[in-house]
């Protein structure tokens, strides 16, 4: 029952960045479109249980979108299957990429993205969709600059589609320090900031980029002390009410957990802050959002109704205007009899989380 029930929730995906989150149907898409299908890859559900094969998978994404024809695709199929989860919000995140070989700049990539937004707009597909730009801090702070005035004029240019900018790429290289200017400036001209922070234990950048204070944080495996973080983080996050970006099976099979059980969520959970279930990168990781609730629900037992105040509550933490976020609400409000029929049950929606211990 408590599949159905995830799969039937409505539900806001905030942390999915575009490359990662691409199935297996659109790499064969690819595959096929490029005629490198003698390529000797696996594409059976479940084949990406261990890193290295993540890291595979990875690799042949980033080799079919080089052009702005695969970025559109991707884009496209990735907003289509969240819908077909139910997702009724989604902010997807990518790294402008350019590709000499095949004439795409960093512009023409964002471009092929919104025109894939704007195509399932036009479908009427009754699904929202933001861009945020992500600055991978392994390119360095001159490409982060040059991402954050890309996103300052397609924000101006293009409706309200994009919405902020992302930190992320590998936590081990270099220092999230050298980034504040960048995101500053981001934040200066009413972009919102996401910032991947403490995948790994980094005492040094965590704080400064906690004081930013980010508007919400990716992950934050390693915030509290129990995870070699510190109770200063824990503090601040917690005065400004960060949000939290908490993607389950990424970080297991990432192996920035050691188990389900002692994953972060829990620490946050019971402290009653903010947390937002996500996929992070659902198509090399095998999994859905409606599969994270289920896990989530399993791992922590949580009931129906602790599920169905996590994803209504996720609304607060978007990048939209509040006028969506209130339709958004609406639309919650008017499924739930329909919900609480189909599995005979009351979903309670007062308080933000119950009080019982996980
Ligand atoms: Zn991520």
């Amino acid at each position: 029952m408590i599949k159905e029930f995830c799969e039937e929730l409505p539900k806001v995906e905030l942390h999915a960045h575009i490359n990662g989150s691409v199935s297996e149907n659109t790499i064969e898409k690819l595959l096929s479109r490029k005629q490198k299908s003698d390529h000797q890859y696996s594409f059976k559900k479940g084949s990406t249980a261990t890193l290295n094969e993540c890291f595979e998978k990875f690799r042949l994404i980033h080799q079919l979108t080089d052009d702005t024809d695969s970025v559109y695709q991707v884009t496209y199929d990735v907003i289509h299957e969240f819908h077909e989860d139910n997702v009724k919000y989604l902010e997807l995140r990518s790294t402008p990429r350019e590709v000499p070989k095949t004439g795409m700049t960093r512009e023409l990539y964002v471009e092929a993205v919104l025109r894939a937004i704007s195509k399932c707009e036009a479908e009427n597909l009754d699904i929202v969709v933001k861009l945020l730009l992500s600055i991978d801090r392994r390119n360095g702070i001159s490409v982060g600059h040059e991402t954050v005035k890309l996103a300052q004029k397609f924000q101006a240019s293009d409706g309200e589609r994009v919405v902020g900018v992302d930190l992320s790429g590998d936590p081990n290289v270099g220092d999230g320090r050298d980034f504040i200017p960048v995101l500053k400036e981001a934040r200066d001209s009413g972009l919102r900031l996401s910032l991947h922070l403490c995948e790994v234990p980094a005492l040094q950048e965590t704080m400064d980029l906690l004081c930013l204070p980010p508007d919400r944080i990716g992950h934050g495996t390693c915030l509290h002390p129990e995870a070699r973080g510190r109770q200063e983080f824990v503090d601040t996050v917690i005065n400004h009410k960060t949000p939290l970006e908490l993607c389950l099976t990424s970080n297991l099979i990432g192996q920035t957990v050691p188990d389900l059980d002692n994953h972060q969520f829990r620490f946050w959970y019971e402290k009653q802050h903010p947390c937002i279930i996500c996929t992070d990168d659902k198509g090399v990781f095998s999994t859905s959002l409606s599969e994270e609730y289920q896990l989530a629900a399993s791992t922590f037992d949580l009931q129906p109704s602790d599920l169905w105040r996590l994803s209504l509550s996720s609304i607060d933490s978007a990048f939209c205007d509040e006028q969506s976020k209130e339709k958004l609400r609406e639309k919650w409000k008017l499924c739930k009899p329909q919900i609480e029929k189909r599995f005979n049950l009351k979903l309670e929606s007062s308080g933000y989380q119950t009080q019982k211990s996980i």
